[in-house]
Formats: structure tokens, sequence, C-alpha cells
């Protein structure tokens, strides 16, 4: 039978507020255990949470980003259970009354086409803390530093078909949320993470079929493995008769594969109320045209300028706006080597994306700066080197942090673009092979890249191609 996946994702975005959702207490990284949790944060009696305005502001510019609808009165409700990173014995999130809902954002597939993904909601809550079992064998550490941490859930519609366009959604909302400034995206600190919801139907029905929930995965590449692994598994099942039961699970890296971890609650069972302790959230139009005035232009809209300004094709604009960074790079590139966007969106997409992965190293780090790689591009264009050399000059620039003049210079790699110096090239490769020349003269015409070869390796490929094209013909004619 042919199967049909159908995927939801959970992504919950951790915001860069200075302070926690609901208390004064700091929210950076790194600091030793439980420094960073107050009274609040601890659910002590007699203390009272108060809303991060803040919080609430880069929970509208989410919504306003994806074209949702912003709620005007929105509710925090508590969602009970225990945990013992959760002291309360209840998250404080948002049920019924979500701040942002019916949102929607589109993807491009791997053939260019293009996909609208459908978001629910998207509510916010505080995290919990952290369970620690590395390195303390026999017990468990708990970390509060993390408690009332602000999050937004945002839940999208079961509208994903394959492992590889939830990549291409969680991405699109990794790029969106930086963009906005409201979540560092750090995926290995755990402030980018999903859920990913995975059921499969046979191809060509209207009803969905029964789903696992694979819980917290936080890079892309475990988000397309698990779901590949979650798959196969279900089909499996179903294949040989049996049932797909509606649980948790969890993904194991090492192993590639999602093992169970309790069966699935229903949302009763969590006995949601609302918080007595907090008003609801109401928002005004001013509020909300104020946040809608802060926002920057957006990836779509970014790619849309590049493809027209730059004449760049729609994959091209996709790749090169993926980051805010990256397009300032791109930029600033174009701008000091005008009349040139292909070939400055080449080297950014080809030599420098190659370089930065294959040392990990983000855009911002980059050992060839903007300004650098635009002195190397303006060679190319001025003829001072082809684009061929201009690969070992990038190579020598990344590894010594020197500049594209200097190392053309010092390595004497200037192009020969001197008539009569390729003209004597030619002459003694023609004179070193008769064999071939005879046999092109005969008509096999495919020798004549053997001698363009036999030209530039005698010039160290510093001849200009061109006319060295020019040149060859005239003396092979005579
Ligand atoms: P819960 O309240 O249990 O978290 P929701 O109805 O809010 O469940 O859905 C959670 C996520 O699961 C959403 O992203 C939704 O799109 C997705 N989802 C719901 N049903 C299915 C299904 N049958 N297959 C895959 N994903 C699903
Ligand atoms: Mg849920």
């Amino acid at each position: 039978m042919e199967w049909e996946t159908v995927i939801g994702l959970e992504i919950h975005a951790q915001l860069s507020t200075k302070s926690k959702i609901f208390s004064g207490s700091s929210t950076a990284y790194g600091a030793a255990p439980n420094v960073q949790a107050n009274l609040v944060d601890l659910g002590y009696p007699g203390v009272l949470p108060v809303l991060n305005r803040e919080a609430v502001r880069m929970a509208v510019k989410f919504g306003l980003a994806i074209d949702a609808k912003i709620a005007r009165h929105s509710v925090f409700a508590r969602k009970n259970y225990f945990y013992p990173d959760l002291p309360k014995g209840y998250q404080i999130s948002q049920y019924e009354l979500p701040i942002v809902a019916d949102g929607s954002l589109e993807i491009v597939l791997d053939d260019g086409t293009r996909k609208r993904i459908g978001i629910t909601r998207a509510h916010l809550e505080e995290d919990a803390g952290k369970s620690i079992h590395e390195g303390l064998p026999g017990v468990t550490g708990i970390d509060l530093n993390r408690a009332g941490t602000p999050l937004i859930e945002i839940v999208s519609e079961p509208d994903m078909r394959s492992a590889k366009e939830a990549v291409a959604y969680m991405k699109k909302v990794h790029t969106l949320v930086r963009y906005l400034e409201i979540c560092d995206g750090n995926m290995q600190e755990g402030s980018f993470r999903c859920d990913a919801n995975v059921s499969v139907r046979p191809k060509g029905s209207d009803r969905f079929g029964t789903r696992t929930e694979i819980k917290n995965l936080n890079s892309f590449r475990f988000v397309e493995k698990a779901i590949n692994y979650e798959v196969a598994r279900q089909i499996d099942i179903l294949e040989s008769g049996g049932k797909v039961v509606q649980e948790t699970r969890l993904y194991d890296p090492d192993r590639g594969e999602t093992r169970s971890m309790r069966t699935k609650e229903e949302a009763n069972d969590y006995r949601y109320f609302p918080d007595p302790d907090l008003l609801p959230l109401v928002l005004d139009d001013a509020f909300i045209d104020e946040v809608r005035a802060s926002l920057p232009e957006l990836p779509d809209q970014k790619a849309a300028r590049f493809s027209e300004q730059y004449g760049l094709s729609a994959y091209d604009a996709g790749v090169l706006t993926a980051s805010r960074e990256l397009a300032d790079y791109y930029e600033e590139v174009v701008r000091r080597v005008p009349g040139e966007p292909k070939l400055a969106a080449n080297w950014v997409m080809v030599e420098l994306a190659a370089a930065l992965n294959r040392d990990g190293v983000e855009i911002t780090e980059s050992r060839v700066s903007a300004g650098r790689l635009a002195g190397l591009l303006n060679r190319i264009v001025d003829n001072t080197i082809s684009g061929k050399i201009a690969k070992e000059v990038f190579e020598a620039m990344w590894t010594s942090g020197r500049d594209a003049d200097t190392i053309i210079e010092e390595k004497g790699l200037r192009q020969i673009t001197d008539t009569a110096a390729i003209e004597k090239a030619i002459d003694e490769v023609l004179a070193a092979n008769p064999k071939q020349l005879a046999e092109y003269r005969a008509g096999k015409d495919k020798l004549f890249g053997f001698f363009v070869g036999q030209v530039m390796k005698a010039t160290k490929g510093k001849a200009n191609p061109a006319q060295l094209n020019e040149l060859l013909k005239k003396k092979l004619q005579g």
C-alpha cells in the first residue's frame, strides 16, 4: 500500500527578554545552577507573578509577522502536573485564549514550488527548570535557572507531508524569529526546539491516522531523522496488522531511533484553569500599531526585493536571506562591486559558504570580511586575475587573513594580458606537440581544449582565458 505522512510541529522558542516572564530574575544562559531563581520562580507562598511587557511585545511581533489574529483579550491558564523541576506543580501557559491565532508561513520546496503552512496558534508560557543526569551517577540534579523563562509555543496545522517539509518549515520559523530579534535561535542551548507530531495514512484517505509525538528535538538533522524513523516504524506496524499507539516518544540520536516515553495524556488530564493570580491580558490598538511599526523588513520581503533589485532566482534570493547577517554581508559586497550582483551571489553562496561550512564558522565571524571579498571580486572584474585563480587567492585569504591585492602581488598571480607573451607560449606549445597539431589540422577539433590546457599549464594558469582562446584560434588556422 502507498502511505502518506502527516506532520504537525509544536515549536518552542525562548524569547530573548532580559528577565523572566513573571519575575525579575535574569534569563542569561550559563550561570551556576540555581542562582537565577527567586521566590516567584520557586513558587513560594505569598508571592505573585507580574507579566513581562517585553515578552508580550515579542509575541505580538511574531503574530504580526505571520499575518495572524492578535487577541485583544487573552488569558493565562495553569497547566497542572508534577515534575521535580516544576516547583509550583503547574506551568503558567495559555489554553483557550492564546495571544496569537490563525497565521501562516510560506515554505519553498526543493523543486521550487511554494507551500503555505498554517499556524493554529502561538501562545505565551513559562519554561520549566532542568533535571540534570549527566556526570551525576545515581542522582538527579535540579537547576531552576530556566524555570520561568519566557517561551512562545508555535503550533502548526498538520500541513506537512514529509520530513523535508517539516525541516523547511522549522528553518523558516527559525529565520523569522531571528529577523524579529525575539529569540537567539541557539539550538544547542535549547532556545529553539520542537516536538514533532507524526502519523501516516493510506494515500488518498481523508482521515488522519493515529499520531505519536516526538519530544524535544533540538537540531534540524534530528528532526529529519526522527520523523523518517518514526514514519517507517508506523508503516511497519500497520502493514503487519497492528495499531499505532498514541504516545509521547523520545529520539535517541546515538541509536537513530525513537522509543516510548509515556502514553499520551489528554488536555483534560492537566486540569487547565485560568490562573487567578493573573489578570486577563488586554491589548489596545495603539500598542499593536506601535509593535507593527517596529517590524523590520521580513525574510520574504527581503527575498522578493533581492530577486527584483539584483536579478536573482527565487532559490538564490531565499538562500541569501536565510539570516539577516548573511543578507547584510551580501549587500555590502554588492555595494562595493557595483553592477555585479550575480557574481557576488555566486561567491557568497559557493566559495564563502563552503569555507564557513568546512570550518564551522558563522558568517559574523568569517575570516574574509565582505569588504575583503569585494576586493577580490573587483580584481576579477578588472581582469587582474581569472575566476579560477581567484579561488586560489580566496583560499589564501581565508587561511592567512590577508587581502587579495597583497596575495596577488606576493604570489605573482596577475593575469597575463600581454598579447606577445601569450602568443609566445602558444608557439612553444604548438612546436612541442607536432603530432597533436597534425591531428587537429586533419579535423580532430576536440584537441583545441588540449592546447588551451597546455598553454594554461605553461603560464601557470595566468593567461587571460578570452585572449588565449582568440589567439590560439588564429594560430591554428594559420
Ligand atoms: P495536543 O493538545 O495533544 O498537543 P493538538 O491538537 O494541539 O494536540 O495538536 C498538536 C500538534 O499535533 C499540532 O501541531 C497538530 O498539527 C498536530 N497533529 C494533530 N493531529 C495530527 C495527526 N493525526 N498527525 C500528525 N500531526 C497531528
Ligand atoms: Mg500540545
